[in-house]
């Protein structure tokens, strides 16, 4: 599932780039669009089309589109029901933060910003919110690949 990277920085990060992202909604047939003022982003799965509302930071613009790409990969429409639609948020979000982020990348930028979580989400060109998606899940399947005792 994951795009092209483009290296960036320093630190040698492969970051997944805007055209990236954009080259990943023509592959599964979603349509971009444009609104100003509002929620940061929303997707509506009738006409399978995304909107991010205009004049984001690219921290924002990145985890929302990435985001909404979760919610069509998933062809998820609006939930009434509360716990249904947590649930599909934290699919969306952890989606995103799959398609936005890896393992090394995290790595280095954390030791780079002294495990200062804003200064890496900045490095990382993601939402703090995205970031600790990634580390809560990482954490989880880390706990799963510990050696059983007895
Ligand atoms: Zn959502």
């Amino acid at each position: 599932m994951r795009c092209g990277r483009k290296r960036k920085g320093e630190i040698g990060l492969t970051l997944i780039t805007c055209p990236n992202l954009h080259a990943y909604a023509r592959v599964i047939g979603v349509n971009l669009t444009r609104h100003t003022g509002g929620v940061k982003g929303k997707y509506i799965h009738a006409t399978r089309t995304i909107s991010t509302r205009r004049n984001m930071s690219i921290q924002q613009y990145k985890s929302t589109l990435a985001h909404e790409l979760g919610h069509a990969y998933y062809q998820d429409e609006p939930a009434i029901n509360g716990h249904f639609h947590a649930r599909q948020e934290r699919k969306a979000d952890e989606f995103a933060a799959n398609l936005l982020l890896d393992h090394d990348d995290v790595q280095s930028a954390m030791v780079w910003n002294n495990n200062h979580l804003g200064a890496t989400a900045i490095e990382l060109e993601v939402t703090v919110h995205i970031l600790k998606t990634w580390l809560n899940m990482e954490r989880k399947n880390s706990k799963h690949e510990l050696p059983r005792m007895g």
